[in-house]
């Protein structure tokens, strides 16, 4: 912690001298002025283009919301069609406000091959003599999209991490069900550990988990070229009734569970637009946002669409937004990227392909601004500001706000909402990259009602017009922002 004070104390001066020149601009403004005869005003070599005023309007921000958070599109599930979709629009948005494909690309769509099992059937677990099937015994957490099987070995939750998992083995975990955060921490234990499959007591914290990911197995969908794809972890849990079936088996008998799923060869999709700059040699900002969700899952009094109005068609809605404002003002000196992403929802799979090919070089992208979930106001936040995740690793955000940016820290870093979008993926290939935010967790966080009624448009015109001038400072400045030290993730 003491490392960074000084940084930031020097900063804090800096933020000083700005207010105090505000300050004076504003006394200036509100003199009468004179004319002097004789003199004339000297252009200032050191100031920036003038931008034009220019007014986010709702109905634009509604506009976008009405098509990508439609039910017409159905979620926009990963790697879908309807993902597809969602990303011609992006395209066809960027082309009408002037964007160009990415230097050395052909087109605005990067079209990524992924490995995505589709479940079809019940899958069924054989232990012994003891037979679950998928429904009332057991709930499928996770999947690989393939069987899998190995011995049993139990392990007391408590014991987790002490009692080391076997890596062919079906660990079931026993004891009472766990809170949220303790099956968490157990699971990952597990899965570090290398286990391929767990077995753990029903609870309300595997319910709400598995309501959050659409009441549907989450199978994850991997990158083609992903050495790992193979592999994987599936988890599952088993309703009491059905637990004191397997507490029967005995140690070391053979557990298989049965996957249905068939394999076709799917993509997944990048929308990427290119504003270029007046200096290629000052770097370029990346903008962005995921534009797919979770698609069509379990229903929700009667609704089984996840629209993700909030998550993330909002955050698409600012890239577009904040693409037809920089790309209408006078040329900036810094070029953008506007990237709205594919298969976030399924790992952050687009900006991780990005990551791996990007269209310029990674050392040009002076920062990634990522946006999610804007579309309301978080209440712990004070009005109008969004949240900034990772505020405290870099000097990114501070420096946004001392030039007018609405951000400010994330205050939930238990949440690990920094980890926890696409701007990850970046940041761990070394790019001082943030998330901003609105509400971090509202009560339509991956819920059908997610939806556009559900949604401030005012709150989220408001953050998106608050951003303008900031890039526009940030695309025509020297500034470089870095990490502070030790604070860059590392894979
Ligand atoms: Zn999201």
């Amino acid at each position: 912690m003491s490392k960074f004070w000084n940084g930031r104390d020097a900063i804090a001066q800096v933020s000083l001298s700005v207010v105090l020149l505000v300050q004076a601009g504003s006394l200036m403004a509100q003199l009468p002025s004179f004319k002097i005869p004789g003199t004339k005003k000297k252009p200032d070599a050191k100031a920036g283009p003038q931008f034009p005023a220019w007014t986010v309007k709702p109905e634009w921000v509604k506009a976008h919301e009405q098509f990508l958070a439609s039910d017409a599109l159905a979620g926009r599930g990963s790697a879908t069609r309807d993902e597809e979709i969602a990303a011609t629009y992006v395209v066809s948005e960027f082309m009408q406000y002037g964007l160009t494909p990415a230097p050395g690309s052909q087109g605005f769509l990067q079209s990524i091959d992924v490995v995505a099992p589709t479940l079809d059937g019940k899958a069924s677990l054989a232990a012994g003599g003891v037979v679950l099937t998928e429904g009332d015994d057991m709930q499928v957490l996770y999947s690989t999209g393939t069987s899998v099987s190995g011995s049993l070995q139990r392990i007391p939750a408590s014991e987790v991490g002490k009692t080391k998992g076997k890596k062919d083995a079906v660990v079931v975990l026993t004891g009472a069900p766990l809170s949220g955060e303790t099956l968490q921490g157990v699971i990952g234990t597990l899965f570090k550990e290398g286990v391929g499959f767990v077995l753990v007591p029903k609870s309300e914290a595997t319910q709400k988990f598995f309501d959050q990911i659409g009441g549907k197995t989450r199978v994850p969908v991997k990158l083609k070229d992903d050495e790992s794809a193979a592999h994987g972890t599936t988890l599952a849990s088993v309703s009491e009734a059905a637990m004191k079936g397997l507490d029967t088996v005995r140690e070391g008998a053979k557990v298989t569970l049965t996957i249905h799923a068939e394999i076709k060869p799917r993509q997944t999709f990048n929308a990427i637009g290119f504003l270029a700059g007046s200096d290629p040699s000052s770097g370029t900002i990346l903008l962005t946002a995921h534009l797919d969700h979770l698609g069509v899952g379990a229903a929700v009094n009667g609704d089984a669409i996840y629209n993700g109005a909030n998550d993330d068609a909002a955050g698409t809605t600012a890239v577009l937004e904040l693409a037809h404002v920089l790309a209408a003002g006078p040329k900036l000196k810094r070029s953008i990227l506007f990237v709205c992403y594919g298969s976030e929802e399924s790992g952050e799979l687009g900006s991780e392909y990005f990551g791996k090919h990007p269209p310029v070089p990674l050392k040009d992208l002076v920062a990634n601004l990522e946006f999610e979930m804007i579309g309301n106001q978080d209440p712990k936040m004070p009005p109008g500001t969004l949240l900034l995740t990772g505020f405290d690793r870099s000097n990114l955000g501070s420096t946004l706000k001392e030039h007018g940016a609405k951000v400010g820290p994330d205050p939930y870093p238990e949440q690990h909402f920094f980890e926890r979008s696409d701007n990850y993926q970046l940041a761990l290939e070394g790019v001082v990259a943030h998330t901003a935010a609105g509400w971090g967790t509202p009560l339509t966080y991956h819920q059908p009602n997610d939806d556009l009624a559900h949604l401030d448009i005012n709150f989220m015109t408001a953050a998106i017009q608050s951003l303008i001038d900031p890039l526009r400072w940030l695309a025509t400045n020297e500034f470089k922002p870095a990490w502070f030290p030790g604070m860059q993730p590392k894979r």
